[in-house]
């Protein structure tokens, strides 16, 4: 049985927000706080050694678990920072080439937000549409390619919905007119299969925290060869990581990051199975009382549903669970007032379908009796809901 993770009526289901560390992981890292303190940089003692061997086996790690080479792979302190770097480094080293960088309403903010930016500092920036499981099409973005474009910004599968775009095809175009693919790929790594070679990925962004790892460190994959992707730095002071990224290491970060990836690709293709029997059972509850899924219905991954019951708010379910059940609403509330998802408002459902939106991401401790617990409680929040007048 899997180990309970949280006070024990609670139930976690909202791991795409987060995970915790696995425990293999957790020991991993331990040795790198206090007996393998070491800064990676030192060369001239074993204590550096030491980490930067630690920091080599981590690397190696992360390269396997994307079909990348060692030397690809550019530690930073999470997605947004990956993808910060790569959309800013792209903007300001490829300017004799254009300013023009395609990506979508439904990606993640840490992509939308650096656009909205550089739109600032003379970017122009093309928006594709999606349809209403949050598909793009692919001839859009054909037809949105121009001599300028620098960069093609696409998520690989979308955070709120679970949708998964084609990346492949996507990377296919992009190298044959000849335009850099950036992909956040943080909700695809270690959950289903991604290769940067077979996805044509020039740049790609992952975060060690969505995968059992620590939070506050990350990956930025960079291509070196077919073709060689330059950047221009957003962190400067040391030449760490190739020049790309200064700032001394995270070591016991980045051993985490390591781990999490092997572990992920050990574990990979029964979590999906497993988690997408649970994940079934969850939504098919909400189906069965009317519940509308939001997303795709097949290229999804499999441990997510995004769900709209018609006539109760997600903030009602979650007034009325009273805590007994985390989880997302489809509502950004990171800002002080909280405003309807921008993923499903770009899908094209309508305000109300928006407002009850609830996110469900399963994951590694979620056992049968957790969702079984859930249901149980959202059953009952459901009689008191419809109880009252
Ligand atoms: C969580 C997430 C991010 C941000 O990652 P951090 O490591 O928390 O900065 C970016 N993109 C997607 C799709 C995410 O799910």
């Amino acid at each position: 049985m899997a180990p309970a993770i949280g006070p024990a009526h609670m139930v976690y289901i909202d791991y795409n927000a987060t995970t915790p560390c696995s425990e293999s992981v957790w020991e991993a890292m331990v040795p790198y706080f206090f007996q393998k303190f070491g800064n990676a940089a030192s060369r001239s003692h074993a204590y550096g050694w030491v980490a930067d061997e630690a920091v080599k086996r981590a690397r190696a790690q992360v390269a396997a678990c994307i079909g990348a080479s060692d030397q690809e792979i550019v530690f930073t302190s999470g997605a947004t920072e990956s993808c910060n770097l790569a959309i800013k480094g792209v903007f300001e080293r490829y300017r004799d080439k254009g300013r023009h960088i395609v990506t979508c309403g439904t990606e993640h903010l840490a992509v939308l937000d650096v656009c909205r930016s550089l739109e600032r500092h003379g970017a122009e920036i093309t928006l594709l549409s999606v349809d209403e499981t949050g598909m793009i099409d692919l001839d859009e973005l054909a037809g949105a390619l121009r001599d300028d474009t620098i960069l093609i910004a696409l998520m690989y599968a979308n955070n709120e919905t679970g949708t998964i775009h084609p990346v492949s095809l996507i990377g296919q175009m992009a190298k044959e007119r000849n335009v850099l693919f950036f992909c956040d790929a943080t909700q695809a790594v270690g959950k289903i299969s991604v290769d940067v070679q077979r996805d044509h990925i020039d740049l790609m962004a992952m975060s060690a925290h969505k995968i059992y790892g620590p939070k506050g460190v990350g990956a930025l994959y960079v291509r070196r060869k077919g073709p060689r992707v330059s950047l221009v730095p957003q962190i400067e002071g040391g030449g760490h990581e190739r020049g790309m990224r200064s700032g001394t290491l995270n070591v016991p970060g980045i051993v985490g990051l390591g781990m999490a990836c092997e572990e992920s690709m050990g574990i990979m293709e029964e979590e999906s199975l497993r988690l997408s029997t649970l994940r079934d059972r969850l939504e098919k509850y909400f189906l069965d009382k009317g519940g509308r899924a939001n997303g795709a219905t097949t290229q999804r991954l499999p441990h997510v549903a995004n769900i709209s019951v018609p006539g109760i708010k997600s903030e009602k379910w979650l007034a009325t669970l009273n805590g007994q059940v985390a989880f997302s609403t489809g509502s950004a509330c990171s800002s002080a007032s909280p405003l309807p998802s921008h993923v499903l408002t770009c899908m094209g459902l309508e305000e109300q379908r928006v407002l009850q939106a609830m996110r469900f991401s399963l994951g590694r401790y979620t056992g049968g009796e957790e969702v079984d617990k859930a249901i149980a409680y959202f059953d009952a929040a459901h009689a008191a809901i419809k109880g009252r007048p």
